[in-house]
This record gives C-alpha cells, structure tokens and sequence, in this order.
C-alpha cells in the first residue's frame, strides 16, 4: 500500500446520491460546531461515467400548489409500488422534495423553466400530476456537472477519480478503505456506488453498476434485502449497436408518445386503461404479453404525430442520439424493446440512511430505503438520491468527529469485479427478464463464485427461488 490518507467521511460513489452527501456534509460548518469536515469521495471511473449523468426525465417534486398535492405524489408512488412501499420514508421523500430542489438550484443545477419563469413540469407514467422538473431531456449531466463543480470548489471534499474500491475493512472506530494504492482511514463511511444493471446483457445502465457497495456492505454485515426487485424499463432503443441500451425517457410516452406492436398498432389498451402511460413494470409486462399473443417481437414507440420542431426542442438528445442510427423519431416510429433499468432493493438502511452496521450508510441506488415498493415511480429516483444523502449528512454532523486510533488491519484484499461478466450478463437475461425462470434461477446459481455481480445474482436467485 502506497498511500495512507485520514478523512471524516469516505463516500464510495460520485453520482448523485455520493456528490450530495459530500456538498451536505461540507455546507454549514455551524451544525459541526464550527469543525470543516474532510470528505473522500471515491469514483470508479470518471464523475461522469456514473449513471447519473444518463438520467434524461427529470426529478418528481410537488412545485405547482394548484394543481397538486403532497398526498397524490404519495399515492402514485404507492400505487407504481404495488404498495409495498415503506410509508415513513416514502412521506418523507415527497414532503422533503421542494427543499431539495431550492438546494440543487442553489448549488448550480439550471433547470428548464417556461416563459412565466415557473418551473417547466413534465409529465411521466404513473404521475397523476405535471410534477417532473427536467433540463431538457439530459437532466442527469446538468445535475451531476452542477454538483461536480460545486464539490470541486470546496477545499474539504477531495474527489478521487477512477479510484475503484475493492475492499473496505473495519477496524476499532473506524474503516479502512481501499483502493489498490491507496488506503484511507475514515470515521464513517457512506456507500453510493449505484445500481447493478451490468448483471444483465441489456440494460440502460452505465458500466458501473456492478453491484460493488452492495457486496461491500454485506461484507461488513449490513443487511441487503430485495435484491431481486428489478424495474425493466419498457422502452429500451433496439436500433442501437454498443453494449448499453439507450433509453428513449419515460417523458416521451408523458409527452404523447404512443406504443405500436409489429404490425404498427396501438395495444396498450388492451392491457390497461392507463394505456402508455401505467407504470413501468405494468408496461413491460404488457409488451410480453403482446408478444405472446401476435408471436412478433417487434415494438415501437411513435411520437411523430406531434410538431418536429417540438419535438427536436423537448428531447435534443433522443433525437440526435436515434438519428445516428439511423432512425428520424421526428418522422417515424422506432424500435423498442424492454431492458433492466433499475434496482429497488439493496443496502437495507433507516429513514436516516443508516445500515444495522455501526457508522456505515448507504444512498442512492445501492440503498433500499423501501421508497420504491415494487416498482419505482419515474423520476422519484434522483429525488431520492437528494433527499436521503442531506438526512445521511445531518445524522453524522450530529454525532460528532473524532480522530480514531489506527491499530493494524489485515490486508486488504483487490477483487476484480468485472470477472465473468459476460457469462453472467447471459444467465441473467434468460433466468431473469421481466419474469424469472425459476429452473434457469436455480441452474445458474450453482455456477456463480464470490465477486460483486456473482454474489448479487445469487441474492437475487435465492429470493426469487425461496419466492
Ligand atoms: C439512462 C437512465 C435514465 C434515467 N433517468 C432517470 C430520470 O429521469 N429520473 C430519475 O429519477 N432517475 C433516472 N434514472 C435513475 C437514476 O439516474 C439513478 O438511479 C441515480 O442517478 C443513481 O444515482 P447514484 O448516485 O445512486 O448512482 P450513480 O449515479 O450510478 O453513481 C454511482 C457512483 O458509484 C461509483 N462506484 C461504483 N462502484 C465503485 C467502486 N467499487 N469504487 C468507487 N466508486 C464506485 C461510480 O463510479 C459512480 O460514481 C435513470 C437511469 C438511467 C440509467
């Protein structure tokens, strides 16, 4: 080991979740007793390489007092959950949002307003309200480069860049962290490190999301609990040709955008009365279904009914991104598919972000606050990913720093997390693609080994066999 480095607080993520923490702990050294705390902030690879930065919709919040209520973003969010919810902190992330957009904007994120100078709110599945704040529809880049150069700015938050960490390891009041080279000693550590996407073959996901805080935390004996509560997005670009699959926003169905099968026709109505615009899971589901039922594979979402130039203006990126691949989403439909998109389980953690492990924490995706139920509501995510890092920051700046004695540690160990990810992508798009094949769960499970994306497919395996 090259370097021993001290800090206050590790945080192993630079998404959002992990650059809001960082920004949180660091705000107000009056709530510290006048002490600046050190923040380490890790990032596997570049800050923008995060899934984050791929966020396009925007972030649910109730802005608009007229016409919406705290209580209808409650309920949406427990009817897309199956309402399996966890009520405390579900009410707290809604009744939290307001505030944490004002902070957001005040760390520097610009968000699209109209010409009255109010927020412009889009609409997406499952919200019975215009609710949705966005910036265009890249609003995951705007966000993390606002953070990005708001946590830069700060003498104590030192962001480490492509600084994977391969393990973390307790010692007497205080953690260990490593990153190959370097080991930083930390009172407390806060794990942000994203979602477990690269499990599977198609995924929305950026190359990140490996699962490692989860396999981390486990290790340190947290709880993880519902790690095989997957949302599979429904409209997944299938015209694309590298690894990770292009979303074509849930705004785009909020926006007018129809669904069509393989002979170029409307069905969702068959499957439910809120057609295009039910939940994702309810979505996805649907599209099976059609698929079953005409024995065609082909989908398409077509929002060329509407006006081009409206449509190059809300969603620039979509369109450029399409174009190159030769689709004109101005002038046709374009191919669909469902893919994973997002996990709802993970860290199991408090209301406080708090795992049952003393003075870890977990937020973000990697967290299971139990917002989500079953299925996440569209863009209650990167909300949460605000909402739960300043409660994470308030409970640590409350219980205080102090310097702990270093004693000696064992070594630390260096895992790849990325060994056999390949074979593993291809078990889990046949075991587990919307629906899991029990007897594929069960055959697979026997083949995986001990790295992060092995030990959470099995998670997810062993829940979905033990029902
Ligand atoms: C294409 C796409 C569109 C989306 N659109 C929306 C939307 O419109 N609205 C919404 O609410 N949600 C959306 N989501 C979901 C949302 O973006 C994510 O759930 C959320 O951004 C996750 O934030 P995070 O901070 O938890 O994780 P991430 O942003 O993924 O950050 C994880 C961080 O952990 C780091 N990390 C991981 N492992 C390690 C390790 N071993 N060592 C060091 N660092 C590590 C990574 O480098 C990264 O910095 C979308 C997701 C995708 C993929």
């Amino acid at each position: 080991m090259q370097n021993e480095l001290y800090y206050d607080v590790a945080v192993i993520g630079a998404g959002t979740s992990g650059l809001y923490t960082a920004l949180s702990l660091t705000d107000d050294y009056a709530t510290t007793g006048g002490y600046a705390c050190k923040v380490a902030v890790f990032s596997k690879k570049s800050v923008l390489g995060c899934s984050s930065a791929l966020a396009q919709g925007g972030i649910a919040a109730v802005l608009d007092d007229k016409n919406d209520r705290f209580d209808l973003h409650y309920n949406d969010s427990l009817i897309a959950g199956g309402f399996e919810n966890n009520p405390a902190a579900l009410r707290v992330l809604v009744e939290s949002a307001p505030d944490e957009i004002s902070r957001l904007v005040k760390y520097g994120a610009e968000l699209d307003k109209d010409r009255d100078g109010n927020y412009s709110l889009g609409l997406e599945g499952g919200h019975s309200r215009r609710r949705i704040v966005h910036v265009k529809d890249r609003t995951g880049l705007a966000v993390v480069n606002a953070l990005w150069a708001a946590a830069n700015a700060r003498d104590n938050i030192k962001v480490f860049e492509n600084a994977p960490v391969s393990d973390i390891i307790k010692g007497d009041g205080y953690y260990a962290v490593c990153t190959g080279t370097t080991l930083v000693y930390a009172k407390y550590v806060v794990m942000a490190t994203g979602g477990i996407g690269k499990l599977w073959k198609y995924s929305t996901n950026s190359d990140i999301a490996t699962g490692d805080g989860i396999y981390l935390a486990a290790k340190l004996g947290a709880d993880i609990k519902q790690l095989s509560y997957i949302q599979f997005h429904p409209t997944g670009f299938k015209g694309g040709t590298d690894g990770r699959v292009l979303l074509i926003s849930e705004a785009v169905r909020g926006d007018g955008g129809i669904l069509l099968n393989g002979d170029y026709e409307r069905f969702m109505d068959k499957y439910d009365s809120r057609k295009e615009l039910a939940p994702r899971d309810v979505v996805s589901r649907s599209i099976l279904a059609e698929q079953n039922a005409k024995g065609n594979d082909k989908f398409y979402i077509d929002i060329s009914h509407k006006d081009p130039d409206w449509v190059m203006t809300r969603f620039p990126f979509i369109y450029g991104e399409v174009l190159k691949n030769g689709y004109d989403i101005t002038r046709e439909p374009i191919p669909i598919y469902p893919c994973q998109h997002y996990l709802m389980g993970g860290i199991a953690v408090d209301e406080d972000g708090e795992t049952d492990t003393a003075n870890l924490f977990a937020t973000g995706e990697c967290a299971c606050t139990g917002v989500h139920g079953r299925n996440r509501l569209a863009s209650n995510s990167l909300l949460e990913a605000l909402v739960f890092p300043h409660r994470i920051a308030d409970t640590i700046k409350k219980r205080g720093f102090d310097v702990p004695v270093i004693k000696d540690i064992a070594p630390p160990r260096v895992t790849d997390t990325n060994e056999n990810i390949e074979a593993i992508q291809e078990l889990m798009q046949k075991a587990f693609f919307v629906n899991p094949n029990i007897e594929l769960c069960k055959q697979g499970y026997n083949t995986l080994d001990d790295t992060a994306i092995s030990f959470c497919a099995k998670r997810i395996f062993e829940e979905l066999i033990n029902g």
